[in-house]
């Protein structure tokens, strides 16, 4: 079965092919959609399901969205649903504003949530939720990944997620958890 992915980034589809091999899992753009869906939910559970609709809605299969985030338990969950959008500009600014945020706070832990949606054209829909547990450095640490990677210090593997080669981060994270959560709901 063909499954349409709401998403251009080519990690995202690297990781649900390895983890759902028995679907045929196509990018938005291969499936003919080139739209971009704004994402004005205010849950990731809302804005996954919004690109998933979308997207079926379009190219009429089965569509999968994920939406993902980093919570800070310091800030009330903040930037959440925010994450890539929190200071206006790219990552590092984003990195930077963080560190801002959290400045002189003993209270360090955070989580990284993933929703990913799968709505079929029939309006049957599922959801599933994945997380990952850690704290915020107080400086970077490693040069991979990407987002707030580098400041993320998981609690499953005793360092950063930047530090962390893409399969071992990908043992652990929110994404891949989302994942196989939504595998076994199928
Ligand atoms: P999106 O779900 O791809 O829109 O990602 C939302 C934002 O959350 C990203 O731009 C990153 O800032 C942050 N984020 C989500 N997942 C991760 C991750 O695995 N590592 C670092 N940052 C992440």
């Amino acid at each position: 079965m063909q499954l349409i992915a709401a998403t251009g980034n080519q990690h995202k589809l690297a990781e649900l092919r390895q983890i759902l091999p028995e679907y045929e899992i196509l990018s938005a753009k291969e499936a003919g959609f080139f739209g971009d869906v704004e994402e004005t939910g205010s849950t990731f559970r809302e804005n996954a399901l919004i690109k998933a609709r979308a997207v079926c809605k379009a190219t009429g299969k089965p569509s999968l969205a994920d939406d993902s985030g980093l919570c800070v338990d310091a800030l009330n969950g903040a930037p959440g649903v925010y994450s890539a959008r929190y200071s206006g500009g790219g990552d590092a600014q984003n990195r930077a504003l963080l560190l801002k945020n959290l400045q002189g706070e003993k209270n360090r832990r955070a989580h990284f949530i993933c929703c990913i949606a799968l709505v079929f054209p029939d309006g049957e829909e599922y959801v599933a939720e994945g997380r990952t547990e850690g704290q915020i450095l107080t400086e970077e640490r490693g040069t991979g990944g990407f987002g707030y990677d580098s400041l993320f210090l998981s609690d499953d593997l005793g360092k950063s997620f930047a530090e962390a080669g893409e399969e071992e981060k990908n043992a652990v994270s929110h994404r891949s958890r989302a994942i196989k959560k939504l595998k076994e709901l199928l």
